[in-house]
């Protein structure tokens, strides 16, 4: 059996979900996705592969669909619960899933489904009537176990197919690293459609015999709120809630922030990934909480695979090291490998890393390399024995006058300007230099971007420095919090 699920039967009593106040026991979820998995069968003993995509809350009964599933023999795709009907049907035609999970809730969006007899649609409270004690199917750890959409940060978000032991590979690697134990307990609050809800909060968590807290809508308020009951002790987030969380840190009364870092002495770990971490950020959530947020790298195709060390220096600007089982290189245009101290792509093999893009066998052949590296299309230098981004090939690395420039390390100096609250800097196309240097900043109140050149050049060499700048209002971004940078281009 999966050992995911296997280990739930170490601790039956232990309380793995809290979800709207209500705790849930290991037991209760054996129990629950094991009457999924028999809905789900009917009179068939295997569903043999087939996807099932499921939309369901963030909460017990979104595990007991998920594990549900896995036991079944079906192939997982959580459907975001926030995504216009659209969006739900690029994914329900991509994978051709033909049976569908709902929570009662979002029955109505996917009403067409309902009414298709193509479909087989299912209502995850009507599991409630089976209980099945018949064995269910065996699963052989390469099996096919769950498509993940990617953001969609650089061009539509393509499925990405794990196996079983992919899967297995991406959860003990972090448990080790980061020292995950049945005494933990954690606040989930991020999309569960996307590699670092569900794998890095919610599957660590359950793997090791923890407990999961679920906050169903985000607010930076209920979240301050629920550190202060003193339970939590493991946080994960992605840069941009940090910003939020800051941002409501700053309205609160001395007593109150003093009480809310007491709070926050109680965690052993707080993360932080999916993009960039902004120094400025590291720096403040140390000022506010007392701990040096994590932050790790990683990708939907190759899980994590970079992580700053649990014990040991966290530098900011910087992802760390390879995980343990993890190899990576970085490597020039032509796939030789760079020195220390030089630009190259990140590149990865290991038995964390993805078996194919769903449906997509050029783009799976295209994203690996002959023998057998993983592409990731990311570039990073090696400072110091710590990893540094630069950036997205295709967006962040701007191709002006000959210089490759990294849009993140000129994001990094904007930010240290006192009127700038946020920005984003893309690359143009222009007929004399390739691509032109361009910033959107969010400020408070606009101001003369003349006297903000000399302000950076005496920062960065002038080749850096952005030629355009617009204000706006706040910066494009995709549900990860991550900014759409190819939206923001259309805005100059
Ligand atoms: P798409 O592939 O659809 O364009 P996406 O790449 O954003 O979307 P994900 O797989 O969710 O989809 O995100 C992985 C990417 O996130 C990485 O390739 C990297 O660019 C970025 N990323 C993750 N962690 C970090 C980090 N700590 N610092 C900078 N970038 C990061
Ligand atoms: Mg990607």
């Amino acid at each position: 059996m999966l050992q995911l699920i296997a280990n739930a039967k170490n601790n039956p009593k232990k309380v793995a979900i809290v979800d709207q106040g209500k705790e849930y026991t290991y037991q209760d979820l054996s129990n629950s996705s094991n009457a999924v998995a028999s809905m789900l069968l009917g009179d068939k003993s295997d569903l043999n592969e087939s996807p099932v995509a499921f939309m369901v809350s963030p909460g017990f009964d979104y595990v007991a669909t998920q594990w549900g599933i896995w036991r079944a023999g079906g192939i997982a795709v959580p459907l975001c619960i926030t995504y216009p009907l659209p969006s739900l049907q690029y994914v329900i035609e991509d994978t051709q899933a033909s049976i569908i999970v709902v929570g009662e809730e979002y029955q109505n969006i996917l009403n067409e489904y309902q009414k298709d007899p193509k479909f087989k649609f299912f209502n995850v409270s009507d599991s409630k009537q089976f209980s099945r004690s018949f064995t269910l199917p065996e699963i052989s750890k390469d099996r096919p176990a769950m498509i993940l959409y990617t953001s969609g940060t650089t061009s539509l978000p393509k499925g990405v197919l794990t196996t079983h032991a992919n899967i297995e590979s991406q959860i003990s690697t972090l448990v080790k690293a980061w020292e995950w134990s049945s005494d933990d307990y954690i606040l989930e609050i991020l999309p569960l459609h996307h590699v670092h809800g569900i794998i890095n909060v919610l599957c660590c968590a359950l793997w090791s015999g923890a407990t999961v807290e679920f906050l169903n809508q985000f607010s930076a308020k209920e979240v301050f709120k629920i550190f202060l009951k003193g339970k939590l002790n493991v946080f994960m987030a992605v840069p941009t809630i940090y910003f939020k969380l800051i941002s409501e840190w700053e309205k609160l009364s001395e007593e109150e922030q003093k009480e809310l870092h007491q709070a926050m002495s109680n965690f052993r770990l707080m993360i932080s990934g999916s993009a960039a971490l902004p120094v400025s950020v590291m720096e403040k959530w140390k000022e506010i909480s007392g701990h040096y947020l994590l932050e790790r790298y990683g990708m939907t195709e190759i899980g994590m695979a970079v992580s700053n060390p649990y014990h040991g220096e966290r530098r900011a600007g910087h992802i760390g090291q390879p995980l343990p089982g993890v190899l990576l290189r970085t490597v020039d245009e032509e796939g030789q490998p760079v020195n220390a101290g030089d630009p190259g792509e990140i590149q990865i093999k290991g038995p964390s890393v993805f078996k194919e893009y769903w449906g997509k066998p050029e783009a799976t052949a295209k994203s690996f390399t002959e023998d057998g590296w993983f592409k990731t299309g990311d570039i990073a230098v090696l400072e110091d024995n710590y990893y540094r981004i630069l950036g997205r090939d295709s967006i962040d690395i701007i191709k002006s006058g000959g210089y490759k420039i990294s849009a993140l390390e000129i994001e990094e100096v904007l930010r240290k300007h006192t009127e700038i609250k946020d920005c984003g800097v893309v690359g143009i196309p222009d007929e004399e230099w390739g691509e032109l240097v361009v910033a959107a900043l969010v400020a408070d109140k606009e101001f003369d971007t003349k006297e903000l050149n000399s302000w950076i050049r005496e920062r960065m060499p002038s080749y850096k420095t952005p030629r355009k700048y617009i204000f706006i209002p706040d910066l494009p971004r995709n549900v990860m919090g991550k900014v759409t940078k190819n939206e923001l281009k259309k805005l100059f």
